[in-house]
């Protein structure tokens, strides 16, 4: 392993411009002739935030912390922020320039891969960090979400007038619903082709080994705030039959791949905004054989504190912790102070598409007309690449223009904004001044009335 040496340095970016050779070939704990030594994938706690009288876990616990996620392609040094490589990209921003802004891990969806390119291309290519020339860890989620979303009650199948109504099948007018799920898993209709497909826990984990990610997780069944009470239990009660047998599915696949690394397996805890069903799922898959726990599901933004609480109360502290899709900068303090140790998002690069700019004095629109004659950066004193050398009226003329370079810019620059932002609370909390980080930052990324 010629790589230890430069993985387990304490310099955030020590990989930045001397990427250690043969990292990708061969990452940690594969052998040929042998399965994956689980070994390879373990968590480390460094600091623990004290407990304090509005702690909210049990007896006063803040269950924040700051640790090292060791993979087989390299550690992660958390609290992580997570940039979402959907289709095995970042959009419109090379893996290289990702490392280069911070990035330590990236986060592709194993239901877009399985539509295309197709599982066994990610295999033969040698996992999806080969695939796409990312030197570094990964992860995939189960395709649960994007195969649900097609159902009723997403997205853009969801009524829009949901006044009054408390229904399990709430859908738009004049829109088809395209997943249906049963005691076995969820058939749905593929979005690319209108082709008939089917999702269970074996295909998700057939699907995830092949893809080669670092960190996958347990295939699920998430529910929205809309379903019933009802249909919340026999939910929660499935997922836990389902995160049964993606279990025992993950150890039979990890016992054939001979020669792949060890991929490791979260188990999802939903529930949505019921504490007592919360904790029962926690304990649920706490009590199965998982490498780490996600936290997923839909939830309100005014409990998401509390909802990672619960979950943590029930979880060993050995086991990492994923927030699945989080949204905006105070669900970020939340989810850090009360467990949360990875975190994925989409936002920073959608919104950088559309010219939203996130800054520490809050969000702004770049394609406000006041800047088309501003030759300042994006954010005076950001220290990614975008801000070192483009100006607001340049980046708001190529976004305008449609000129890719635009969408480059912007994403870079919000990436790094959330993978820097991750790094500062990985410093308060190891410095022991978390708490008036937090106030301070908030106070002034919100001052103006900002959104995000
Ligand atoms: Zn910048």
């Amino acid at each position: 392993m010629t790589s230890d040496s430069a993985e387990t340095t304490g310099v955030q970016h020590a990989h930045i411009g001397t990427a250690p050779a043969g990292l990708i070939d061969h990452p940690r704990g594969a052998e040929p002739g042998k399965p994956g030594d689980r070994g390879a994938f373990s968590f480390e706690t460094i600091t623990r935030l004290p407990d304090s009288a509005d702690g909210k876990g049990r007896g006063g616990a803040r269950y924040g912390r700051t640790g090292i996620l060791h993979t087989p392609h390299g550690d992660i040094r958390t609290p992580a922020f997570v940039p979402v490589a959907t289709q095995g990209a970042m959009k419109a921003v090379l893996p290289e320039t990702m490392r280069e802004a911070g990035a330590q891990c990236l986060l592709s969806n194993a239901f877009h891969l399985y539509e295309r390119p197709g599982e066994e291309v990610l295999n033969e290519a040698g996992g999806l960090a080969h695939f796409m020339n990312w030197d570094g860890p990964t992860f995939t989620d189960s395709g649960g979400f994007q195969v649900l979303s097609l159902g009723a009650g997403f997205k853009k199948t969801l009524a829009m007038d949901v006044s009054g109504m408390k229904s399990d099948d709430v859908i738009a007018e004049g829109k088809e619903r395209m997943a249906f799920v049963d005691e076995d898993g969820v058939t749905f209709k593929s979005p690319l082709n209108g082709s008939l497909h089917r999702f269970s826990a074996e295909i998700s984990m057939r699907i995830q080994h092949n893809i080669g990610a670092d960190i996958m997780f347990a295939f699920d069944e998430l529910t929205t705030l809309m379903n019933t009470r009802g249909y919340q239990e026999e939910s929660v009660e499935r997922t836990f039959r389902w995160a049964q047998r993606c279990v025992a599915e993950h150890k039979r696949l990890t016992e054939e791949r001979i020669g792949k690394p060890y991929q490791a397996l979260y188990g999802v805890v939903q529930g949505a905004n019921y504490e007592d069903l919360r904790r029962h799922a926690a304990e649920q898959i706490a009590s199965l054989d998982f490498d780490g726990v996600g936290i997923g599901g839909a939830m309100e933004k005014r409990i998401i504190g509390d909802i990672c609480a619960w979950i943590c109360d029930a979880m060993p502290e050995s086991r990492p912790r994923h927030v699945l899709g989080i949204a905006a900068v105070d669900d970020i303090f939340a989810c850090v102070e009360n467990g949360g140790d990875t975190f994925d998002c989409v936002a920073p690069a959608r919104c950088g598409r559309n010219g939203a700019i996130f800054t520490r004095d809050g969000r702004y629109n770049v394609k406000r007309a006041e800047f088309k004659h501003d030759f300042r950066p994006l954010e005076e004193g950001c220290e990614c690449y975008t801000c070192k050398d483009y100006s607001r009226a340049y980046v708001d003329h190529l976004l305008r223009a449609r000129e890719f370079n635009g969408f480059t810019l912007a994403t870079i620059h919000n990436e790094h904004f959330f993978i820097k932002l991750l790094d500062d609370i990985r410093a308060s909390i190891d410095g022991g001044y978390f708490d008036e980080f937090r106030d301070a930052t908030l106070a002034r990324f919100y001052a103006n009335g900002s959104r995000g």
